[in-house]
């Protein structure tokens, strides 16, 4: 590969320029442009129109994909370091240079509103460029006389990628990374929802790495299934729920394929009796609904001191008022619509369920069903049961539990008591109970007096059921390699 020759292709109005990211979007195996007999709408949520056809992939096509990847990875895990690294950073570039086409057509797909985009994409282009400079480096165990020991990081071959739809580029981008820096080849499957951009960043790729190190396949669920039962696969990283995670795990048994699974949450934040109800309202509001609240790591119950509990939530109230939700294509737009009907209609249920248990909504709960998208208003539900369904299972839209509570042992219980160990904040002014309660949290991230900080420096994963493994930092890097302990016996032999 040359990536001389790819940047003078861009600058002479090549490949990049090329590509139309209003049209025709192909998946991209083996280096080509391909499309599919079969193919499946996608939908802007905020109109609720089909803005394109996209291709169903078949079983060939997946197998085909696959076998490009098995015949590139010899090639690519031996090309030095520094020019995989510099790949990455040309795809960080090129993403950048077509930052405008990406935040439009992740809004129109997506339905997030600009800052939100922004903050994806502008992220993803972070991400390349500092994974860029990661690499596992050798380990030397022992250097005697006798004897030199190395413990070395081999790329595993081939990885596929499956991701979900609430942040599409972004969680690619986290496995295409490190996938690639490592020497290993990847097929990624954006979701069902949220293809366009995935397929557009496939496409932007092809004169910037050889045939195959990255393919982009696109279609249903079924997809999903074949990658992790294929035998051509050597990894799966997976995004997603915590019960495909189930799936996902039993079916890549059979290759004992290795695994990455990030999964649901149901994030605690803790907040202490002594902060400041009006300074601390608008950061527990955006610690909640970032990215329309269907965000991994968003606050999910959020546990108020007894002594604020009446402020900290008519702060929250007067804050959330002056939220417009709308379509993200509108610059004064803060939340967008819920992505995908299914989903609206899951959140929907949510609020049937407080309302049919006479759980006190102190603000939304009135979905207007003539509206153009799959649009819910910013739902705030006052001291519900700790079993109710609002608290126990995660919604994954704007509709949040503010729950209080007196007794330290008893909220570090109660935010331990689930299935799931994603994310969790404890917010206060003093420092020392914020950091012991922090520290008993059970959660893969606990944030302390902030939120949402993620680093490609940071180790990010979850306890219990919210995953196995981590994305992000060297032991993320670590995720896509073997262990290979190499001994040289310096008399042996001879
Ligand atoms: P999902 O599990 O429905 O789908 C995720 C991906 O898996 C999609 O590409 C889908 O097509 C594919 N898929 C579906 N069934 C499959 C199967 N049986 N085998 C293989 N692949 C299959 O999840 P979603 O609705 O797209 O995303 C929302 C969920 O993702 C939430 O639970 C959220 O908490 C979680 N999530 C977790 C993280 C994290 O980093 N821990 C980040 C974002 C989202």
């Amino acid at each position: 590969m040359s990536l001389e020759n790819a940047s003078v292709a861009t600058m002479e109005g090549g490949p990049s320029s090329a590509v139309d990211f209003d049209r025709d979007y192909l998946m991209t195996i083996d280096g080509e442009l391909v499309g599919s007999d079969q193919t499946v709408p996608a939908y802007n949520p905020a109109t609720k129109a089909v803005i394109a056809e996209v291709p169903d992939a078949t079983r060939a096509q997946l197998d085909a994909a696959v076998a490009a990847a098995r015949r590139a990875f010899p090639g690519w895990a031996a090309t030095p370091l520094a020019e995989r690294q510099a790949a990455l950073s040309a795809i960080a570039d090129r993403m950048e240079e077509r930052a405008e086409d990406f935040l439009a057509l992740l809004t129109r797909e997506q339905g997030k509103s600009r800052p939100q985009a922004e903050w994806e994409i502008f992220g993803s282009v972070a991400w390349l460029r500092e994974i860029a400079k990661q690499s596992v480096p050798d380990e030397v165990v022992e250097e005697s006389d006798e004897r030199r020991v190395v413990t070395r990081f081999t790329p595993l071959g081939v990885a596929g990628g499956i991701v979900p739809w609430n942040f599409p580029v972004l969680l690619a981008v986290w496995k295409i990374a490190p996938a690639l820096v490592t020497g290993n080849c990847m097929v990624v499957k954006p979701s069902p929802f949220t293809p366009l951009c995935t397929l557009k960043l496939g496409e932007l790729c092809r004169d910037l790495l050889p045939a195959g190190v990255l393919s982009v396949v696109s279609g249903g669920d079924d997809l999903g299934r074949w990658m992790t039962a294929h035998p051509g696969i050597d990894k799966i990283a997976f995004t997603g729920h915590t019960d495909t995670g189930k799936h996902v795990m039993r079916s890549a048994a059979d290759n004992l394929k290795r695994l990455t699974l990030e999964l649901g949450g149901n994030d605690p934040a803790i907040v202490l009796g002594d902060v400041d109800p009006a300074e601390i309202a608008p950061k527990l509001f955006w610690a909640a609904f970032q990215n329309n609240a269907q965000f991994c790591n968003s606050t999910k119950r959020l546990y108020v001191h007894d002594d604020v509990y009446d402020a900290v939530r008519d702060e929250l109230v007067a804050f959330a008022q002056t939220i417009k939700v709308g379509d993200g294509a509108e610059a004064d737009t803060d939340l967008g619509p819920i992505q995908n009907e299914p989903q609206f209609e899951k959140v929907l249920e949510y609020i049937e369920d407080c309302k049919a248990n006479g759980h006190r909504i102190v603000l939304g709960g009135d979905v207007d069903a003539s509206a153009a998208g799959w649009f819910v208003p910013v739902t705030l539900v006052d001291d519900p049961p700790e079993d109710s369904r609002i608290v126990a299972e995660e919604p994954f839209g704007p509709i949040l539990p503010l729950l209080r509570w007196r007794d330290e042992d008893d909220v570090v219980a109660r935010a331990n008591d689930t299935r799931y160990g994603l994310g969790a904040s404890v917010w206060g002014k003093d420092l020392d109970a914020v950091q012991r309660i922090g520290a008993q949290l059970e959660a893969g991230t606990v944030w302390l007096n902030e939120v949402h900080q993620y680093s490609p420096y940071q180790a990010f994963g979850g306890y219990k059921e919210s995953g196995i493994g981590c994305e992000n930092s060297l032991h993320g890097l670590m995720e896509y390699t073997n262990w290979q302990t190499v001994t040289l016996n310096r008399a042996g032999g001879v």
